[in-house]
């Protein structure tokens, strides 16, 4: 008997029909005879429902007491999961109990709508499990130590599953979702996409962090940190699936190269893109000790996030400084760098290219091969894609370029790269394109 932590996202638990069949399929791991905690998410398009009746209300930018109202509103959405999964799993002859964020409780900081979980008490779902029921915790919320109701940021369901299972050690943390598992690219850009069978925890961050939406990137710190075996998989094959088949679908997160998978792994198990990225160029600004921090500064005092940072070699002592930012915060940092940033550092022209894509190659091969960013390169050259801005880390080559060479880019990547043993995709209708992953093929 093994303690197992599942969570559902918002596809999943989509209609009343879909609550029944994950109640199926808890009822079936329970009598394989193991212990359940089931977080799951609100019901697919709840949250965005819940949040724009709030901007009908508040359309003007949200005060702190404000966002302390959205997360009240917001949290809603999986509390009305969790009620309907535990009684769909009553229905289904087993014992079950929900709660929220709150009751467990959950505790977090009180950074409204991204709240951090600082601690869980498991105390009572504990004496649940004891007394043989299937304990069912909404995800995404929690308490601050106030008595507010936070939540987690967008995707956070995913974060609370493995937060719950690190603070309770349970074996596994199977997240259930829409795609059967991470892929090497998106299938419906690339036929050659497959299915990843394990994805060491590294790459994992790289790939959440670089746009893939298969899980929110705080729940991979969380595995990381605590060592949370977690395993992504469909929920939508047949409930009755046998769990031992179950029990080894999707792809498995891994902290350990294993020696052996490494010598046969590819090079490269993925690639990332992001279409969610603009840049902005600071153009001839002098060439002197201060001027990142002179520009970067007032960024960052703004909480605005930025990621790829090139400065130029200065010429005339002057240098042209550009970075990337998500889209959202583009018209804001460009007021604050004209406002207050170009009068004092007298620099010529700010500007900004929301039409910029960010490609990413992603793996822990890397490390023990050279020249794979030159090949990356080549391969960009011969399709006469100009590369913007480079960045690279021990396993994880990342380019800037025209948003419209996209497609193009990864396409041209695969192609290159795709052998003839390769398997053809698994994917079929069931990817949901708002979810789309984003991984994408690429082997060296
Ligand atoms: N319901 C929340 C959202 O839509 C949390 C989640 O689904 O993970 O962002
Ligand atoms: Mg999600």
């Amino acid at each position: 008997m093994a303690l197992i932590v599942h969570k559902y996202g918002g596809t999943s638990m989509g209609s009343t029909e879909r609550i029944r069949n994950v109640a199926r399929r808890v009822a079936k791991w329970v009598r394989a005879g193991h212990q359940l905690v089931v977080v799951p998410s609100a019901m697919s398009g709840e949250t965005n429902r819940l949040l724009a009746l709030a901007k009908e209300v508040s359309p003007e930018k949200m005060t702190s007491e404000a966002m302390r109202e959205l997360d009240m509103i917001a949290a809603t959405g999986e509390q009305v999961s969790v009620g309907l999964l535990a009684l769909a799993l009553q229905a289904e002859g087993v014992r079950s109990v929900s709660y929220a964020g709150w009751q467990v409780p959950i505790e977090t900081d009180s950074a409204y709508t991204k709240a951090r979980i600082e601690r869980i008490d498991d105390a009572r779902v504990r004496a649940d499990l004891a007394a043989g029921k299937v304990v069912i915790i909404t995800g995404f919320q929690g308490i601050d130590g106030e008595g507010h109701v936070t939540t987690l940021g967008r995707g956070g369901s995913d974060t609370s599953a493995v937060a719950v299972a690190a603070a309770m050690k349970a074996a596994e943390c199977l997240i259930y979702t829409d795609v059967d598992g991470v892929y090497t690219t998106d299938p419906r850009i690339v036929p050659e996409a497959r299915r990843l069978t394990t994805i060491t925890f590294e790459e994992m961050l790289e790939m959440a962090s670089l746009g893939s939406k298969v899980l929110q990137i705080r729940s991979v710190e969380f595995a990381g940190k605590f060592k949370v075996p977690t395993r992504v998989l469909s929920s939508l094959t047949d409930p009755l699936l046998p769990v031992a088949e179950e029990a080894q679908a999707g792809t498995l997160i891994t902290f350990e190269e294993d020696p052996h998978m490494a010598m046969e792994k590819a090079v490269i198990s993925g690639v990332a893109f992001n279409r969610d990225e603009a840049k902005i160029t600071v153009h001839d600004v002098p060439d002197r000790p201060g001027i990142a921090y002179a520009i970067l500064g007032p960024v960052a005092d703004a909480n605005i996030e930025v990621d790829v940072i090139v400065q130029n070699v200065g010429h005339d002592g002057m240098t042209d400084l550009s970075f990337t930012l998500g889209r959202n915060d583009l018209a804001a940092a460009l007021k604050i760098l004209r406002d207050q940033v170009q009068p004092h550092i007298k620099c010529r022209e700010v500007t900004g290219d929301d039409r910029i894509a960010k490609v990413s190659a992603v793996g822990v091969g890397m490390r023990s091969h050279a020249g794979i960013a030159a090949k990356m390169f080549r391969t960009l050259a011969e399709e006469g894609i100009n590369i913007q801005m480079i960045s690279t880390s021990e396993i994880k080559i990342s380019v800037v370029i025209d948003e419209k060479y996209m497609e193009l880019a990864v396409r041209a990547r695969t192609r290159r790269s795709s052998s003839s043993s390769r398997k053809p995709p698994e994917a079929g209708p069931h990817l949901d394109a708002r979810r789309r992953i984003r991984a994408l093929a690429l082997e060296t």
